[in-house]
């Protein structure tokens, strides 16, 4: 049995979003299902406008991140180039070859035609495609136009029967000759384009199953038709699901398709993102919370998820993107992190808060780390200990008598602090709310956070006092 080859193939022309990551994700676990698998990190970037090597990095940052690291790609070495800008010579020789059998033909169509052609197919119902109206030119007809001057793009003449591929999540696909027209494999410019370029990369490179988004049916029965034409073997096809967005739309910047890196900078972690994404259109045959309690890195994860991978459970309806599922794994993911590494880390964020007594900030840890399910919430919800906000006015007529019993509270801990608010409260008969509320944000300015004796501990008698008899001045 040969081993698992698979392949993420990112054009590099923007951030990786959640679309990517989640194909990227399915392709590593299946290489990963079996020891001797090999995932590849191929980067399509043969339209040389839109493909800056900026992308590129940050997409390889990114999957990275993921912990979805490539066996081979652009800076791992391997056996190939692993750019499409840098596997021109191959692509040329096998143009050459297509060529001499006739199996592309030059086509002069303008644009406008073309265009004229699409908007009357649409109209008719049809899919667009080319009507073959070159195919048929004479080869000294064709010279003679390019002698003077005209730059015919290239097209693959399909052939004139059914295409026929079997894919491992929609079973059995065929395509009528009318269906698909032919398709340009060698731009105008020069530049190979990527219906083509990759069923070349797909071979060479000796991949045995792509995974991608069901957009890419229509491409794969024109690759299937080259690949057969060119006598090789074609991969094996899963194209799952595209994800939508709430409102099903598909998944686009402007229905809210958000890049990973803005997750990960919000302090998602990459655990959370990843189990989250297998979610999207996979179901896993043991409960993956169980598997995710248990882990102790994203590697780790990753690897109990691609032992448990297989197509016969990737559905063939399309998945809804929605933030409050992967907010759901973030709290399960937040929960299961060591304190003493949330302290650490929170350390790291800002060095004030080793400022407050250690027991103190690890309570406070423990007791918001439920609501405030990232790194970056937990240190905005306890910014109030390290920073004076601007207060908020406190109008109660309690306030200064406050001040007063907290002056003469006698040891300063959470405890004793609570005992004397209560007390206050009790004796001032204040509810709960009429009473913590306003002092909350005269402490802190916030609606919500931490335990108030915790956070008063935290702040010192002195600073508690202050910040209170502060917000009583206030207008
Ligand atoms: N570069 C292509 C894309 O990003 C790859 C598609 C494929 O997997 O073949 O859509």
């Amino acid at each position: 049995m040969t081993n698992i080859r698979t392949r993420f193939a990112p054009s590099p022309t923007g951030l990786l979003h959640i679309g990517g990551a989640r194909t990227a994700l399915f392709n590593f676990l299946l290489a990963k299902r079996e020891p001797g698998g090999a995932f590849v990190l191929r980067v399509d970037d043969t339209d040389a406008k839109r493909s800056k090597r900026e992308y590129e990095t940050s997409i390889m940052e990114d999957l990275r991140s993921l912990g979805l690291d490539w066996d081979e790609g652009p800076d791992k070495g391997g056996d190939y180039p692993y750019r499409q800008s840098e596997r021109t010579h191959i692509y040329n020789e096998i143009l050459d070859k297509l060529r001499k059998s006739g199996d592309v033909y030059p086509c002069f169509c303008s644009p406008d035609r073309l265009d004229a052609l699409h908007k009357d197919q649409a109209a008719a119902g049809e899919a667009p495609r080319y009507d073959g109206l070159c195919r048929h030119i004479a080869s000294s007809e064709a010279e003679a136009r390019v002698a003077m001057g005209e730059k015919p793009c290239w097209r693959f003449a399909m052939p004139d029967k059914t295409i026929c591929f079997h894919d491992s999540v929609r079973g059995d696909l065929s395509f009528s000759p009318q269906s698909v027209g032919d398709f340009v494999a060698l731009r105008g410019d020069g530049c190979p384009t990527y219906m083509f370029t990759t069923v070349a990369d797909d071979h060479y490179m000796k991949i045995t199953h792509i995974i991608r988004g069901d957009e890419h049916i229509p491409n794969t029965a024109r690759q299937q038709a080259l690949f057969d034409r060119l006598g090789w073997t074609a991969p094996v096809y899963a194209h799952i699901p595209m994800i939508l967005s709430q409102d099903r739309q598909k998944l686009s910047k402007r229905t809210g398709s958000v890049p990973i890196r803005r997750y990960l900078d919000d302090g998602i972690s990459p655990e959370a993102l990843t189990v989250y994404l297998s979610t999207l259109s996979w179901t896993a045959p043991e409960p993956l919370l169980d598997v995710f309690k248990e882990s102790a890195s994203v590697r780790y994860l990753l690897l109990k998820m691609a032992g448990m991978f297989s197509f016969d459970n990737v559905s063939r309806s399309a998945p809804v993107h929605d933030e409050a599922h992967l907010i759901y794994w973030q709290k399960e993911s937040f929960k299961k992190q060591p304190r003493d590494e949330i302290y650490r880390r929170l350390l790291k964020a800002d060095q004030r808060f080793a400022a407050l007594p250690p027991e103190v900030l690890e309570k406070l840890i423990d007791e918001s780390a439920g609501e405030f399910y990232t790194l970056p919430l937990l240190t905005e919800s306890l910014s109030p200990l390290i920073e004076r906000p601007i207060g908020v006015g406190l109008s109660e007529p309690w306030a200064g008598e406050l001040a007063e019993v907290l002056a003469n509270t006698e040891r300063w801990d959470a405890e004793n602090i609570n005992i004397a608010l209560r007390a206050f409260m009790k004796n001032k008969g204040l509810k709960g709310k009429e009473f913590f509320h306003p002092l909350r944000l005269a402490l802190t300015t916030r609606e919500h956070g931490a335990p108030l004796p915790l956070l008063m501990a935290g702040l010192g008698r002195e600073e508690s006092m202050r910040r209170i008899l502060a917000a009583c001045t206030m207008p």
